[in-house]
């Protein structure tokens, strides 16, 4: 855990969160302003910056386990009428939280442009 980090914070329980998915490996919980009107962020409990950095650091299978997370979560928010993932890594894409993380995003019609 990195202590000055937000999203370790909220998987310690320090910082409330309003949690849609936990196993061993990751957290899921509402992101606090929206921007769909179901907006989820996807996180591992092991802290690494960004994805270039899960890449490098982090197991083949727990990779692998936050994409099929990904999708069990949106299956499990009804998101039937498809939805997206973003992740978005350093300055140039707006990374606020270093702490990498899967946005998940859908519950309406989202904008034809990703950027
Ligand atoms: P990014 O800008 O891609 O790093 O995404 C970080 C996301 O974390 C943003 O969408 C924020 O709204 C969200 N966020 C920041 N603090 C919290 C919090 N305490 N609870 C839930 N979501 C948060």
């Amino acid at each position: 855990m990195a202590n000055d980090c937000i999203f370790c914070r909220i998987i310690a329980g320090e910082i409330p969160s309003a949690g849609v998915w936990e196993d061993d490996c990751c957290y899921a919980f509402r992101d606090i302003a929206p921007q769909a009107k179901t907006h989820v962020v996807l996180v591992p409990r092991q802290h690494v910056r960004d994805i270039a950095e899960a890449g490098e650091a982090l197991d083949d299978r727990l990779l692998a386990h936050m994409i099929r997370t990904a999708g069990k979560i949106a299956r499990q928010e009804k998101l039937d009428g498809g939805f997206r993932v973003i992740t978005n890594c350093g300055p140039d894409a707006c990374q606020s939280v270093p702490h990498w993380h899967i946005h998940i995003l859908g519950g309406e019609k989202l904008s034809e442009k990703m950027a």
